[in-house]
């Protein structure tokens, strides 16, 4: 906590730039398997894939997700 935080301006984001009005979110959406979404940004009003320009599987998030498992399983049983 320096006091001197600069505000990260998301540069590459168009939907900034143009109208104001325009309902968007910066975080990324986490989609689940079970076919929920989860957003990394806590303010997220609404987590839906319209509203997000940065979308990832949850099988794919480094720290793993519990859908993943429940996956591998559901696969190794499968046969
Ligand atoms: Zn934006
Ligand atoms: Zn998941
Ligand atoms: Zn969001």
């Amino acid at each position: 906590m320096s006091g001197g935080t600069k505000r990260i301006v998301n540069r590459e984001c168009g939907r900034c730039s143009e109208a104001e009005g325009l309902d968007h979110c910066h975080g990324t959406l986490i989609l689940h398997t079970d076919g929920s979404a989860e957003c990394t940004d806590e303010l997220c009003v609404r987590e839906i894939e319209a509203r997000h320009q940065l979308i990832v599987d949850c099988a794919d998030l480094i720290e793993g997700c519990g859908c993943a498992e429940w996956l591998a399983e559901a696969y190794s049983r499968a046969s």
